[in-house]
């Protein structure tokens, strides 16, 4: 089976694991402050914090984004944000007490939709959350000038914060995501691009805010000051159990040699789809600008009768799967319910196909060749 996704673990990593296991300290130390240089470096962008997911960042950066502006009654504040996605990126919402207000994506892109976002916005938002599907930037410009906009409306600007656990590669403009004035969240889970075992990342625009969130990741204690594991230090904000721990950085720092030749290689394989599923019968490609990179890390497209399209690829040894379901759908945001035309018009036809590293030039044209065939 050519399966869509596996997981990227350099050979090192088990000797790496294994030197922070006998060294007497496993929790978060030498091994974590490595890694985040080393993420620094790769961003360019020196005001970054790990966690121990991407989940946890979210709701780190969640609850860092919506008490830094006094709103109205608590009980109406939303977070805008996208369906279409892991369930991780808008559970937080939830779990910070903030309510769900669901935008349309864009069908061409399946990022979400700017100008549904911008009719949105209202005093009631406290913070906007989008997603870069399959590793393919949202507009981050015209992002920038709705939130511009909305300032000059309404007195304030929403934070947004970018979903980058697809993302990890994918440029806008020249510049890696996290380093467009807005938060940025990247996942280390076990299969994404780069993973630590299961890790995250939180990218902020301020020193203040990452010092802020340095605390917030554990307890709120300053692990720098000599008296905090004595537990003599005063605790003026609350914080929570999110930190990264040096079993996990030394299993990110292992891999991140190999991500980009890994990234590179999503990109060729998504670029032999781009040209040659170009026209087949039954298959809607997504949208590609010049100003911004995907990273690749899915190869999404729309297939008319998905399950027989699914069944047909599966016959050939070949994986293909949605990835993420609807959010809207479940139970548990069942009082958000909205209209989503964009998304209805294609949600029964987003499937992703094998495109990762793994996928050898006679796998890809075997995929096409099957896909060509018909279903
Ligand atoms: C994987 C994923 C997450 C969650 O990442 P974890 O590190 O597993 O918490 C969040 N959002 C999206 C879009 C994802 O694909």
């Amino acid at each position: 089976m050519i399966t869509l996704f596996k997981v990227a673990m350099n050979e090192n990593a088990g000797k790496s694991v294994s030197d922070v296991l006998q060294s007497g300290f496993i929790g978060q130390g030498p091994r974590v402050e490595e890694f985040e240089q080393a993420l620094r470096d790769r961003l360019g962008h020196p005001h970054l914090v790990t966690v121990n997911s991407a989940t946890s960042g979210l709701h780190l950066a969640l609850h860092m984004a919506a008490k830094t502006r006094p709103t109205p009654a608590d009980a109406t504040a939303e977070v805008l944000t996208t369906p279409l996605t892991c369930t991780a990126t808008n559970w937080p919402i939830l779990a910070n007490g903030l309510r769900i207000r669901w935008v349309d994506i864009d069908p061409t892109t399946l990022n979400i939709d700017i100008d549904d976002l911008a009719r949105k916005i209202s005093p009631r938002t406290r913070a906007i959350m989008v997603v870069h599907w399959a590793g393919y930037p949202v507009d981050l410009d015209r992002l920038a000038d709705v939130l511009e906009e909305a300032e000059q409306r309404l007195g304030f600007r929403p934070a947004v914060i970018e979903d980058c656990a697809h993302a990890w590669g994918a440029t806008f403009q020249g510049l890696p995501l996290g380093r467009h004035g807005n938060i940025a969240v990247y996942s280390f889970q076990a299969i994404k691009h780069l993973t630590s075992g299961d890790g995250g990342l939180v990218v902020f625009p301020d020193q203040q805010s990452a010092d802020r969130a340095r605390l917030l990741r554990w307890f709120g204690i300053d692990r720098t000051r000599s008296d905090s594991f004595r537990c003599a230090e005063d605790i003026p904000e609350y914080g929570f159990k999110f930190h990264m721990n040096d079993i996990n950085a030394a299993i990110g720092l292992a891999n991140l040699g190999d991500v980009d030749g890994h990234v590179a290689r999503h990109r060729e394989n998504a670029a032999y789809f781009d040209t040659h599923l170009q026209g087949v019968p039954g298959v809607t490609l997504l949208d590609r600008k010049p100003d911004r990179e995907s990273a690749a890390w899915l190869y999404t497209l729309l297939a008319e009768r998905r399950s027989d399209f699914i069944a047909r690829l599966a016959a050939r040894n070949i994986a293909a799967s949605p990835v993420h379901q609807r959010n809207d759908v479940h139970g548990c945001v069942s009082e958000y319910g909205a209209s989503l035309p964009m998304l209805d018009s294609v949600a029964d036809r987003i499937v992703s196909i094998p495109c990762g590293w793994w996928v050898t030039n006679a796998e890809r044209e075997h995929i096409v060749d099957v896909i060509r065939e018909g279903w």
